[in-house]
């Protein structure tokens, strides 16, 4: 975002640095308070590059503080959300990389509402630096990023890619490899180019089904152009090559996909891969017509996941109330 400024106008390096440093790093408010610039150089700073190119802004916060979701805009009107969750060791900002998505999963919210932008790779950033300031008057640390909200971003490629090198670099944001998730659905051909970029980012794959044809009735776009058999078999040539584990999502569904049999087949499934399973349970959403599964349900799921040694977590899905958890996201107010 600076390389023009500098080509431009002619400046020499170190004020790219001094630049990177106070937005990124020191997290500044605006432009005025880059005072490592002289007053005439922040005035072209002002004409030339948009503080944010994010705007009308609104954050709720969940009763217990932990969770906040953003609701912005892009300059073309289209909503975004964002989410800052907010735990003892971390504190992680869930980006979106597209207002809407065209993807359509039936138990998304943000599926339901259609695709409506791909956003740049500025305005995926913003999303960050958001929170970064928020974090930062909370005297608190931005640690992680995940790319779990609004969008798949294997179908953002190239901003997605661009956004989580600015997110490592270390004259930029910092941030360590190994705290960033990139989640998708499993577009197999992007993520096989993903793959081969070796950023170290951990992946999580929406699996939410432990066949291909209950993947293709709930998820069906993704699932019938990527069959599944496809995606296990470059999940597991990247395992072999990286020995890195997989997170597997699971969003559980009443009487859809939490019985002993899919447990059982999920299990089957995922025998012999190092990996995790994060079930969720299902968060209600107005429109969407599944139902959360029951504690009773959850607990024979588990257990058969464990009686088979595949290591699981219930996901505690912060933000329910504010409608800021997985599948959520969709431009309700709160
Ligand atoms: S689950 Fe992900 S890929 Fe599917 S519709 Fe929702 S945002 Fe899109």
């Amino acid at each position: 975002m600076i390389d023009f400024l500098m080509e431009r106008y002619n400046l020499p390096k170190y004020r790219k640095e001094q630049f990177l440093k106070a937005f990124f790093q020191e997290g500044i408010n605006s432009w005025d308070e880059m005072t490592t610039w002289p007053t005439s150089l922040r005035d072209i700073l002002k004409k030339e590059i948009p503080f944010t190119t994010l705007q009308n802004f609104t954050e709720v916060t969940s009763r217990d503080g932990r969770t906040t979701k953003l609701l912005s805009y892009t300059q073309d009107g289209y909503p975004i959300e964002t989410v800052l969750m907010r735990a003892p060791k971390r504190n992680t900002v869930c980006v979106s990389c597209m207002s809407g998505c065209p993807v359509g999963c039936k138990f998304c919210a943000t599926g339901q509402m259609g695709f409506k932008e791909q956003l740049d790779h500025r305005e995926i950033l913003d999303q960050i630096m958001y929170f970064k300031r928020v974090l930062k008057k909370e005297s608190k640390e931005l640690t992680n990023v995940v790319f779990m909200g609004m969008g798949e971003p294997l179908l953002n490629f190239d901003n997605v890619v661009k956004t989580i090198k600015d997110i490592i670099d270390p004259r930029m944001l910092g941030i360590s490899h190994r705290k960033i998730t990139l989640s998708t659905a499993g577009y197999v051909k992007e993520l096989e180019k993903f793959l081969a970029l070796n950023l170290g980012v951990k992946i999580a794959i929406s699996l939410h089904a432990p066949n291909q044809q209950l993947r293709e009735e709930i998820m069906p776009t993704v699932a019938k152009a990527n069959n599944l058999k496809d995606l296990l078999l470059t999940l597991k040539r990247y395992q072999l090559r990286t020995n890195k584990r997989i997170t597997y999502e699971y969003l559980l569904l009443r009487d859809i996909n939490d019985t002993s049999s899919h447990a059982k087949e999920l299990a089957k499934l995922l025998r012999n891969q190092i990996c995790l399973v994060n079930l969720i349970n299902f968060n209600e959403s107005e429109g969407i017509d599944f139902r959360p599964s029951s504690k009773k349900d959850i607990d024979g799921f588990r257990r058969i996941l464990d009686q088979q040694g595949i290591t699981n977590t219930l996901r505690y899905s912060f933000g329910g109330e504010i409608s800021a958890a997985c599948g959520q996201l969709a431009k309700k107010s709160g």
